[in-house]
């Protein structure tokens, strides 16, 4: 089969579109014959080199977000099967670790992720169990089902379980044109809480109140947490939803209200932050990091999604064979939500 994979690290050119062996499904497998993939900023990074993820190895065929059709199952798996239209579930767990057996999937110690540890979707077939291939209506298009699993899960469990975001609360979401971002300002503003997205440039701003965010704030123009304050009558924000990191960790406190919660994920602009311990316990501010999903949870998002009919937040689709463009226009900023892949 065709697909676009590297085998040292570098910069886009890295990236070969070439022919390489296919996969064949073990007994409790599917094999997909993918739609679509969209791109994420974890395969840049990785591509750059060092690989992050456990049992990530060279070559490397990246993609995690995964759509499309099972066109074989193995010798455990319902022939029935065959056919269906599938969106993946990336995250594997072991199964076997103290968290797995305790039924706490989502805190595996040996996750295994498609796409990151082991090869994705940048392919025109790939290879899951088949307990992680879940059934998509015809209603929903593959690539807007390849736009779920990371920046939608991963917006999910930010809101919701590790944010307990509630109707009427008031959320502020950093990185508006991001797709966890633009994922978040959707999923929030359903859930009938009032958004507040913030970014660098009036068009990243124009997208996320497309997208159904209440109010914007150019973080190169103005005091965001004074920004915040002022749109809720000095009150400040019940959560804040950030994974840019130390650039903008300060101002997020200073927008929470006494008892607000800050979820945090992800380090583009770096990993560590410096803060007054005071400004944190005196007002009571709820630090959380939110975690990976669990199996369970994934499957009821996807049940949500698949019968909600969002706006789309791609920003534009490209053949498999494009791969570098891609990564090119992540890497400057270019893009607005999310790009897919199609082989
Ligand atoms: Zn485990």
């Amino acid at each position: 089969m065709k697909a676009v994979r590297y085998t040292e690290h570098g910069d886009e050119s890295v990236l070969r579109y070439s022919d390489v062996t296919d996969p064949e499904p073990g007994p409790a497998d599917v094999l997909v014959a993918i739609a679509a993939a969209s791109v994420n900023r974890l395969d840049l990074i990785q591509r750059a080199g060092p690989g992050l993820l456990p049992g990530y190895a060279l070559p490397h065929i990246p993609g995690m977000d995964i759509a499309g059709t099972i066109v074989a199952v193995g010798a455990d798996v319902d022939d029935a099967r065959v056919g269906e239209r599938v969106v993946l579930n990336p995250a594997i767990a072991c199964g076997r670790c103290l968290w797995c057996e305790r039924g706490g999937d989502d805190l595996c110690t040996s996750m295994m992720v498609v796409g990151a540890s082991g090869d994705g979707g940048y392919a025109e077939r790939c290879v899951v169990p088949a307990t992680h291939a879940l059934e998509i209506p015809d209603s929903v298009d593959f690539a807007e089902a390849a736009t779920w699993p990371t920046a939608y899960s991963t917006a999910w469990h930010a809101l919701f379980a590790s944010g307990e975001l509630r109707l009427g609360e008031t959320v502020v979401i950093h990185g508006a044109s991001s797709g966890v971002s633009s994922a978040a300002i959707q999923l929030a503003a359903r859930a009938g809480a009032t958004v507040i997205a913030t970014a660098r440039g009036e068009e990243k701003l124009d997208w996320a109140a497309k997208l159904g965010a209440h109010l914007t704030i150019n973080s190169q123009r103005a005091d965001i947490a004074t920004a915040v304050r002022e749109a809720t009558d000095g009150r400040g924000a019940d959560l804040v939803i950030d994974h840019v990191g130390p650039a903008l960790f300060d101002a997020s406190l200073r927008s929470l209200r006494p008892r607000g919660r800050l979820v945090f994920f992800g380090t583009t602009t770096g990993a560590r932050v410096e803060m007054s311990l005071p400004s944190v316990y005196r007002t009571g501010l709820r630090l959380i990091g939110s975690e990976n999903y669990s199996g369970a949870e994934y499957a009821a998002m996807i049940a949500h999604l698949s019968s909600a009919s969002l706006p789309s937040i791609i920003d534009r689709e490209l053949p498999l064979d494009a791969a570098g463009e891609a990564h090119r226009l992540l890497a400057r900023g270019e893009v607005l939500g999310k790009l897919v892949l199609r082989p």
